[in-house]
């Protein structure tokens, strides 16, 4: 594994580094022998810098990032992060979903950089690569550290999960809540039971996701839906996508953001692998479907996004009130993407 590349956020962002950022004796390895943790192992470091600046030719609505983790145990086929593990010499495969490299020192760097002259206080956005609530943070608890640092410099910020472990750290999110603008995005692609469990195998179930989304509206902190990914030809019937928005309005969801599937290079490879696997018939029109690359055609992806706005309305989902926190937003995905162009989010 080439250590030296970890906290290097021109990895996070897809583009070779060019400085050793910490040395080979920075790395503690550790496994856990719970069934929790069975067959993970975690590489803990101490990163040299925690907030990362996302590119200028990024699509993102965001600038500063901050991701604590690498590797998922959440484990989504598609996941397009899969491909930083890639600058690490790990496995973008089983690798991304079971080597997890946790930056044990990202609180106390991020508090030391929000309280620099030369920090401005704009938005954070976390769970924009890797999910910061994914199982290892049950162990690690860098998450309380981190918003309380955020709190305490009143920095606006906002989380994109897949997590239910957030509820963990809900007084934090009010208290943070209070002082600045708190934007909290939960990730349910559909809630189809097959699907979740094949797919996103180390997630948890879409229901226990959209608790999560009600337990944050009940909480006042208001909670949006990133509909996302909605997969071509397995999650995408007109019945599937209403059962999804129709549970994601009794969640409360303040709103919904959907997002159709893309294929990068790294998540390609593994999800055509699975699709071979799991539903051979589908190979060749995947195939035809992004013949031009990681996304879908454009005619589909407006055919979708007006078919879940249609949804959305039917269901009156929208913000409750008014002074919610500002949401996550998601700009519509290019036909052409560069491929050396900076992440997206990762469809958490
Ligand atoms: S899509 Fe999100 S939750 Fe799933 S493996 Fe990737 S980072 Fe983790």
């Amino acid at each position: 594994m080439r250590w030296e590349n970890l906290t290097d956020d021109r990895v996070e962002h897809g583009r070779a580094p060019d400085a050793a950022l910490f040395g080979a004796e920075a790395v503690t390895t550790r496994t856990f022998d719970t069934p929790e943790f069975r067959g993970v192992t975690f590489h803990e470091i101490r990163a040299r810098s925690i907030v990362n600046r996302v590119p200028g030719a990024s699509r993102m609505p965001f600038e500063w990032t901050v991701n604590p983790y690498r590797g998922c145990t959440h484990a989504c086929v598609y996941c397009f992060a899969r491909n930083t593990h890639r600058y690490l010499d790990l496995d973008t495969g089983l690798g991304f979903d079971s080597q997890i490299v946790v930056k044990v020192n990202a609180p106390e760097l991020l508090r030391r950089h929000l309280a620099s002259r030369r920090w401005s206080g704009d938005h954070i956005a976390m769970g924009t690569n890797v999910d910061c609530y994914q199982r290892a943070e049950g162990r690690y608890r860098l998450m309380p550290g981190i918003i309380e640092a955020l709190r305490d410099h009143a920095n606006p910020f906002s989380i994109l999960t897949k997590g239910t472990l957030i509820l963990r750290d809900l007084d934090l999110l009010r208290q943070a809540a209070e002082v600045t603008d708190v934007g909290i995005s939960v990730s349910v692609g559909f809630v189809d039971q097959e699907l979740w469990r094949t797919v996103e195998p180390g997630t948890p179930a879409p229901e226990r996701r959209l608790d999560v989304v009600r337990a944050l509206t009940d909480a006042g902190i208001g909670c949006g839906v990133l509909m996302a990914p909605v997969i071509p030809f397995l999650g995408d019937r007109p019945e599937q996508l209403r059962a999804t928005v129709r549970e994601i309005a009794r969640a409360g969801a303040t709103s919904v953001t959907p997002l159709v599937l893309h294929l990068r290079p790294g998540a390609r490879e593994w999800f055509m692998t699975w699709l071979a696997q799991h539903h051979p018939h589908l190979v060749r029109r995947y195939e035809r479907l992004y013949a031009e690359g990681a996304y879908a055609p454009k005619w589909y992806q407006r055919r979708l996004t007006r078919q879940v706005h249609e949804l959305a309305e039917e269901y009156g989902i929208g913000p409750s009130r008014p002074g919610l926190p500002r949401r996550l937003r998601v700009p519509e995905q290019s036909p052409a993407p560069d491929p050396a162009a900076p992440t997206q989010l990762t469809l958490l």
